[in-house]
């Protein structure tokens, strides 16, 4: 017999690396009219880098004691940031004390209890109160350049910051401009990441509506926001904070190799090579697909 064109169409898409999850799916890729990109981890690589590590001055912490004891913080995390910190204090061949009481809170970051001290590691728009205002300005300067700035709190005072660097995907700007042709609006940046480094980001994307700082209930609510107003949303993203969002969506796209479990369970359809170019050429499948079905 031959194949029923949706399923001739996810077998195609298998091809192109994008684990469409039912024909229900592979049929609505085809409609959807907006869509919002997540940036660690989608539109970049998800293989941060800490590139600064910045004591602040009287808190009685080298370099290497303020990255040994973020990294034993973040290890237990999944997050590509906590990667990157634990990866750059092994690289400097420090030790990792073991980690207590640890928990996360998406979008914000981490706390554990390290060596008898309450390390929170995360934003520094999130970690820091008002009048702790001068704490912010290394993280400010960081975030200037483009980089995201991890600020440490060591006993609930600031002991220091992480510069992180992420690179875009190679394939990033290819797919904004082909979803931006394929559903004739242009693509919405949601990250939870600060409006500096996120503005930065998007200019080397080419996406100019840019949505910063959000949590995931405000990704989810933007969802719910543009489904209100009767679009069609796909969502692409990677992260436990993207999950809310991916369910809401009319699609939800997650990134395979680095996503995490609640992103992939959660989403319609899954990236499994690392490609964000087999994203439009998916809803291209579908289209076809469809005009088949007809
Ligand atoms: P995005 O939406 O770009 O994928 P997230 O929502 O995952 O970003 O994270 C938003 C911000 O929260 C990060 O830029 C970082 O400042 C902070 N954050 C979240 N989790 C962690 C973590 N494990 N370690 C450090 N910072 C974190
Ligand atoms: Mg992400």
């Amino acid at each position: 017999a031959t194949m029923p064109p949706l399923l001739s169409a996810i077998a195609n898409a298998g091809r192109h690396g994008v684990l469409v999850k039912s024909a229900v799916v592979m049929e609505r890729l085809g409609r959807i009219d907006a869509v919002a990109l997540d940036k660690t981890g989608t539109l970049t690589e998800g293989t941060p880098r800490v590139v600064d590590v910045r004591p602040l001055p009287g808190r009685g912490l080298d370099e290497d004691e303020l990255l040994s004891l973020a990294a034993a913080a973040e290890h237990p995390s999944e997050h590509p940031l906590a990667r990157a910190v634990v990866d750059a204090a092994r690289e400097r061949g420090l030790d990792l004390p073991a980690a207590e009481d640890f928990t996360s809170a998406p979008g914000v970051g981490v706390r554990a209890v390290v060596r008898g001290r309450t390390v929170e590691v995360g934003a520094p728009d999130r970690l820091l109160a008002e009048s702790d205002a001068a704490f912010a300005a290394p993280a400010r300067e960081l975030e200037g350049s483009g980089r995201t700035a991890v600020l440490v709190l060591v006993d609930g005072g600031p002991a220091g910051v992480l510069g992180i660097a992420d690179r875009l995907r190679p394939d990033a700007a290819a797919t904004v401009a082909a979803l931006s042709v394929l559903t004739g609006t242009a693509p919405t940046l949601l990250t939870g990441d600060n409006p500096r480094a996120a503005a930065h980001l998007a200019a080397e994307a080419g996406i100019e509506d840019v949505r910063a700082g959000l949590l995931p209930q405000d990704k989810l609510g933007a969802v719910r926001e543009w489904e209100g107003a009767g679009r069609r949303v796909m969502v692409v993203g990677d992260g436990v904070n993207d999950a809310p969002a991916l369910a809401a969506a009319h699609i939800g796209v997650a990134m395979g190799r680095a996503g995490s479990d609640i992103a992939l369970e959660t989403a319609d359809a899954v990236i499994v090579r690392d490609e964000l170019a087999a994203v439009p050429a998916t809803v291209a499948l579908s289209r076809r697909a469809r005009a088949l079905v007809v």
